[in-house]
């Protein structure tokens, strides 16, 4: 374990300006904190976060991160509370080790989690500080490192696949070659510790085998550039087991068969120089073709650059040859850290150069400080900020829009989860529907079979896939509608033109009106496109329809029984807006009222109370009429406008109550 001297001197040899009274102070405080709590190796517990800020010193991170790690696991482990650690470090110390604490959280959501993909997007969505994310890293590494002190293989697993799924990946991605490299090293021991055995064995043969055939290598490649009057540094290295593991793996290829399992580098101190590297390489020996790549003029995305060849080499053998700057290199190993450090030593300001491109692309700087020391503080990361990472009960972690409600996480599930739910538990406690998601949260829908999508539900919802869901419903639905009033309405007129009524008699008139089916013939007559009395025109042709006498008093002026009535009205539920059926906002009914419908022309069916002034406007077209009555049976919640008259004397006192 680093005492307390060592890393704070190694703090101060890189950054002479740092608090060393706070340094100290973080070394006691995590010591206190943790007490007598002890890892599974036996070892104190506190020699992990003090191993983690020693992993994050070689990084040469300033002393907050530093700070950061000496604390990460006390707001999570100890009685130690952010508020205290705001007291005693102040606010930025306070709010990182809050954020590392955040991300340890989800981490033990995210057991059963399989989607590392997303998962990987929430642990950069909720760093939105790159140290966060660096502490984090180093956190794993070293918990990596200590992996075969647990006990239980299956969590040793789960922890190394996580790391290769998940942390190996980050790292790579936000450019820290050296984490990547052990993490994923790490990982493979326990993940397939055979495969990785047989490579070594195999290495070791080569080795027996080619003697010092690596520094023969090296040192005829130093005096060829040397001749060529190049200042160059010549290393060679066998590549990482589970390097070559992948590239095995990937290319479907045996041992024998990769050419590059020990890769030869050569660093210089400026990108012409690494050109003419190349160009001596190329002239003195044959390039193996198809396997040239220039990262210098088009980098990785994570901003690694080199220029990668393969050649049949001075010893008759397949070497692959990597060229690249000093500073290239630095970057390559160490990220956004070489960044912090390169400038530091240059004292150079953060410029708009090719330099930099790399990670304004990828972590999106959001502003860029003139002081180098803020640099890093500075360095926003604000990835995935339109979306939205949270998980199911069962720890499933969905990706949605930003903005998004349980409804919308609903539907992402499934359809038919979106289309039943009625309530939602976010973090275990009930929520409105429209409650807006926050990154990390657990929600819970509850759900009922009798509930429909309601129409509002699209005025909050974000997600493409929630609002079509919800709007095919309601078109369904009204079609639905539709059909059952077009039915009725087909009924209708026959009745009242004497005639029984069947299916089979509309057959003809599908052809004449250009429909696919009686479904659509129903319905045009439920939305007003036909009315019943073209109906009866095109089935009975030349025959005076009997409504233009007797049946030309509308319906509800007849004397109907109670039974007949109930036979062929069609029955009025809980009405949605935007459906087949609207109320009538001259009389506004309401439930028990006598009512009755008029189908209005390509608008579905108005329904008014049946003394309602308006309806005398229709008393000339009764094949507009619709016999409807209220479905009593149905529990009947949704809210009614209606109307109160008042009359009364203007009195004094009147409006007391
Ligand atoms: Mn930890």
């Amino acid at each position: 374990m680093l005492r307390q001297v060592e890393l704070v001197e190694r703090v101060l040899s890189y950054d002479p300006h740092a608090d060393e009274d706070l340094l100290n102070r973080a070394y006691v405080f995590t010591i206190k904190a943790h007490g007598s709590q002890t890892r599974a190796s036996g070892d104190p517990y506190f020699s992990h976060p003090i191993e983690v800020a020693g992993i994050l010193t070689e990084l040469k991170l300033d002393m907050a991160s530093i700070i950061t790690a000496l604390l990460h696991d006390t707001i999570e482990d100890t009685v130690a509370t952010k508020e205290e650690i705001e007291e005693i470090f102040g606010q930025e110390i306070a709010v990182l080790v809050d954020g590392v604490t955040k991300l340890s959280q989800l981490e033990l959501q995210s057991d059963r989690t399989k989607q590392a993909e997303n998962f990987s997007k929430l642990l950069l969505a909720m760093s939105n500080d790159i140290r966060v994310l660096l502490v984090k890293l180093a956190d794993r590494l070293h918990n990596m490192r200590t992996l075969h002190f647990i006990k239980k293989p299956e969590k040793r697993k789960r922890i190394a696949t996580e790391t290769m799924e998940i942390y190996a990946p980050l790292a790579e991605r936000i450019g820290i070659q050296s984490f990547r490299d052990e993490l994923e090293d790490l990982a493979f021991v326990e993940l397939n510790n055979e495969a990785r055995k047989s490579i070594l064995r195999r290495l070791e043969y080569l080795r027996a085998e080619g003697e010092d055939l690596v520094d023969r290598i090296v040192n005829k490649l130093k005096d060829d550039l040397h001749e060529a009057g190049l200042q160059a540094e010549v290393s060679g290295r066998e590549k990482r087991p589970y390097s070559i593991w992948r590239k095995m793996e990937q290319k479907n290829v045996t041992f024998e068969q990769l050419s590059d399992i020990i890769a030869f580098r050569v660093v210089v101190s400026n990108v012409e120089q690494c050109y003419h590297v190349l160009g001596n390489l190329h002239a003195k020996y044959s390039m193996v073709p198809g396997r040239f790549k220039d990262y210098i003029s088009t980098p990785k995305r994570n901003n690694y650059q080199s220029i990668h060849t393969t050649i049949i080499g001075p010893e008759r053998q397949r070497i692959e040859v990597q060229i690249r700057t000093r500073e290239m290199h630095e970057t390559n190993e160490f990220g956004v850290a070489a960044h912090w450090q390169y400038k530091q030593q240059i004292g150079e300001k953060v410029q708009d150069g090719q330099q930099y491109r790399w990670l304004r692309e990828l972590l999106e700087i959001l502003e860029e400080a003139s002081d180098p020391d803020e640099f890093l503080e500075h360095t926003k990361l604000n990835m995935y900020q339109d979306q939205v990472f949270c998980f199911s009960p069962k720890g499933d972690l969905i990706s949605l829009p930003a903005g998004s409600t349980p409804v919308d996480f609903a539907y992402a599930v499934h359809t038919r989860v979106g289309d039943t739910c009625v309530g939602s538990k976010v973090n275990g406690r009930l929520a409105p529907l429209r409650t807006i998601l926050k990154n990390g949260d657990q929600v819970e829908i509850l759900r009922s079979k009798n509930q429909t999508p309601s129409p509002t539900w699209e005025s909050f919802v974000v997600s493409g896939k929630a609002r079509s869901a919800i709007r095919r419903f309601i078109r369904q639905q009204q079609r639905d509608q539709y059909i059952e009033l077009g039915k009725s309405i087909a009924e209708k007129s026959f009745r009242m033109d004497g005639k029984p009524f069947t299916e089979k008699a509309l057959a003809p008139v599908l052809k004449v009106w250009d429909l696919e089916n009686i479904e659509d013939l129903y319905y045009s007559l439920g939305d007003g496109t036909h009315t019943g009395r073209q109906l009866l025109e095109v089935i009975f042709p030349g025959e005076k329809s009997k409504d233009a006498d007797e049946n030309v008093v509308p319906i509800h002026r007849k004397k109907q029984t109670g039974k007949h009535k109930h036979e062929h009205a069609v029955p009025i539920r809980g009405l949605i807006p935007g459906m087949a059926m609207h109320f009538a906002g001259c009389c506004h009914p309401l439930p028990g009222d006598r009512i009755v419908g008029i189908v209005m022309t390509g608008r579905g069916v108005t329904i008014h109370t049946i003394d309602c002034d308006t309806l005398e406007q229709y008393s000339e077209v009764p094949e507009r009429w619709l016999d409807v009555s209220w479905d009593t049976d149905q529990q009947n919640e949704t809210l009614q406008v209606g109307r109160i008259g008042i009359v009364m004397a203007n009195e004094p006192g009147r409006f007391q109550v």
